[in-house]
């Protein structure tokens, strides 16, 4: 008997002392190398097999359970989630222009160093932009889907609202922008405005793609929203804005 219990200890032991659990999203999360100050490098598949136990192995040196869900190309959408626990390290307040109700004002700080350069060149030509919304936590999220699906219902809700773990702005790298010229934040006319239309022309520039484009509804299973805009940088924003396709497009 005393011979079974301590097998029994070692055994517990040892699950204590295990490898962090199975790496978790691994779409979208090795695609890229990812090089000093945010700048991606695309990876080939000959390449993809490497890089990815690479990535493995940088995983467990780092021995943060969160370590794949801080890259900056991850898939995050209906299918994919953040965890419940999952915080952004590196948040910033926001510093430029705010909306008059602007509310969540924190960005992960290379998306929002980005974004507060593409706010400076577009008012530069002549294009004045607001920040809106943007980190927003698992609890806030799970509030403010509720509230949805108590006003509108659950199918209202899901086509632009989404479920707690499932939104873009718990990553700290999706930000929702409007303009002095609009009727307010969360409007569709912001894409036919002068600044909508600048931002969808020049956002890659600046590592941030369009996150829901008018004709990819079936595909993101959200509505057009041209103010939601999601950092990941500018390799994969402009391959993503030359090819026309969503990230859930991209084979990976
Ligand atoms: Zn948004």
């Amino acid at each position: 008997m005393k011979k079974f219990i301590l097998i029994m200890l070692v055994i517990l032991a040892g699950c204590n002392v295990s490898d962090p659990v199975q790496p978790e999203p691994v779409k979208g999360t090795y695609r890229f190398v990812e090089k000093t100050e945010g700048n991606l490098s695309l990876v080939d598949d000959a390449m993809r097999v490497l890089v990815y136990e690479q990535f493995i192995r940088d995983y467990k040196l780092s021995k943060d359970p969160h370590y794949f869900y801080r890259s900056v190309t991850i898939l995050i959408n209906k299918e994919f989630a953040l965890p419940k626990d999952f915080v952004p390290k590196d948040l910033v307040k926001a510093d430029m222009p705010l909306s008059p109700r602007s509310n969540y004002p924190y960005m992960r700080k290379d998306a929002h160093d980005a974004l507060k350069a593409m706010f400076e060149v577009a008012l530069d030509e002549g294009f004045e932009l607001w920040f809106h919304s943007g980190y927003r936590s698992y609890a806030s999220q799970k509030l403010l889907y509720e509230n949805y699906v108590v006003r509108y219902g659950q199918v209202q809700a899901d086509i632009f609202s989404a479920k707690p773990g499932h939104s873009e702005h718990q990553s700290g790298l999706a930000i929702d922008i409007t303009a002095p010229s609009s009727e307010g934040p969360f409007s569709v006319f912001f894409g036919d405005s002068a600044e909508g239309k600048w931002v969808a022309k020049h956002a890659h520039e600046f590592g941030f793609i369009v996150r829901y484009p008018k004709d990819k509804t079936e595909i993101t299973g959200y509505m057009y929203e041209p103010w939601h805009l999601r950092y990941v940088g500018v390799e994969l924003a402009t391959q993503l804005y030359t090819s026309g396709k969503v990230m859930e497009e991209l084979d990976n």
